[in-house]
């Protein structure tokens, strides 16, 4: 049997695409080395809020992406989609001081509220602050899970993929199309030139009774108090090269920093959860066809700033870099994925892996 479409790495990235490719009817086999949401999608915590900014390529694709996947989740998996709204208080003075500035780039419906109606909330915060209604967090194992329920999955590690008379060959398993979306592991192709790199993070779940009824991001997050439990999450440490252990110390040190804003003294520690999310070199998106790079590097005036037509290994994909928002971008993305890989339809320029290329190629020509 031939596949339409081996989908690499279970988390939140490959389950969307595989989703979306068999909502067109694509004969579709995910695989993960450990098993769904084992990477950084199931350490998550999942929330989902627009970006506060002004106007840019990455805000306005992330605020185009919330608005698409809020109404995906709540259509089709309203029990893992929790609509809390979401108060983003600013981090410091200075984003404070831009909070009215940014208001009219809000994409999504929003209120100002200042600290004394936020305490009310159960909150105690510094400055004013924006509540987004239809913010909220999802359940981001389930989440995963419910998207490929009725898909083919494997689980095993894949060391290589080779191309043969058309065909990709993963392991024994045959298709068309491969998805890459194996987060900030990136050891199948040469993809130096996308810049994919990992950031740690903690979440801690913890045993309260404390009413909470809107969730909160700072520079960590908290959600709504569901059934007697409440999650605590951040990923900020740059840079790390491995994985690590989960250490219940740093979900200790998370609920410290929130102790400046809601009373934890009831808390209690369920479970800690770590992983690592990925970024790329511009800190956007990668999606779309996977260059080449060494047969463009054939090309022989490249680092002379001659553009070339691009060459893409053929029918490679790549679905990553999804940042601190997988859960805001991963469906609205895959959605565009499926549409280039089904129907050949551009992908969402602000989102096309290629801007990296050609950035890449000016960064080696300058030094
Ligand atoms: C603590 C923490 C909190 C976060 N909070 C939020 C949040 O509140 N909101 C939000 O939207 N996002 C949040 N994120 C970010 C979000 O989790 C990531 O953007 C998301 O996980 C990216 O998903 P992914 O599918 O690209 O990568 P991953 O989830 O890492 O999935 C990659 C998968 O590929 C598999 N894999 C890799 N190589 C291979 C191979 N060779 N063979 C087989 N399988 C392979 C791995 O096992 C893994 O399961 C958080 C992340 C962390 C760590």
């Amino acid at each position: 049997m031939i596949y339409d479409t081996i989908v690499i790495g279970a988390g939140i990235a490959g389950c969307s695409v595989a989703h979306f490719l068999k909502q067109k009817n694509q004969k579709v086999l995910l695989v993960d080395k450990e098993g769904i949401a084992s990477g950084g999608s199931g350490a998550a915590g999942a929330f989902l809020s627009p970006k506060i900014g002004v106007s840019s390529p990455l805000k306005d694709l992330t605020d185009d992406a919330f608005n698409f996947t809020i109404d995906f989740y709540e259509k089709n998996f309203p029990k893992h989609y929790h609509k809390t709204g979401v108060i983003r208080v600013p981090k410091d003075e200075l984003d404070a001081s831009k909070t009215s500035k940014y208001s009219k780039f809000h994409n999504a419906k929003y209120e100002e509220l200042t600290s004394s109606q936020i305490s009310k909330y159960g909150f105690d915060v510094k400055y004013n602050s924006t509540l987004f209604f239809d913010g909220g967090t999802c359940d981001a194992k389930e989440m995963c899970a419910e998207l490929v329920k009725d898909i083919d999955f494997l689980c095993f590690d894949v060391k290589d993929i080779t191309r043969k008379d058309d065909v990709w060959m993963v392991g024994e398993k045959k298709a068309k199309n491969i998805v890459l979306s194996t987060g900030f592991e990136n050891n199948l192709f040469d993809m130096r030139y996308m810049g994919i790199k990992g950031t740690w993070g903690n979440r801690g779940d913890f045993s309260s009774q404390l009413k909470l009824d809107v969730s909160l991001h700072e520079k960590l997050s908290i959600s709504v108090n569901m059934g007697g439990v409440i999650k605590l999450g951040a990923t900020h440490e740059l840079e790390v090269a491995d994985i690590k252990p989960c250490d219940d110390s740093k979900a200790y040190e998370l609920l410290e920093k929130a102790s400046n804003m809601i009373d934890t003294s009831d808390f209690k520690l369920i479970k800690t959860y770590c992983g690592m999310r990925s970024g790329s070199r511009d800190f956007s998106p990668v999606v779309g066809k996977v260059i080449d790079a060494h047969r463009m590097f054939e090309y022989p005036s490249i680092l002379d700033g001659r553009k070339y037509p691009t060459i893409y290994h053929e029918n490679l994909y790549i679905l990553n870099g999804l940042g601190a928002r997988g859960f805001v971008l991963a469906p609205y993305l895959a959605n565009e994925l499926a549409k280039l890989i089904v129907d050949e339809k551009p992908i969402d320029k602000r989102a096309d892996s290629d801007r990296l290329f050609w950035n890449w190629v000016r960064k080696i020509r300058y030094g």
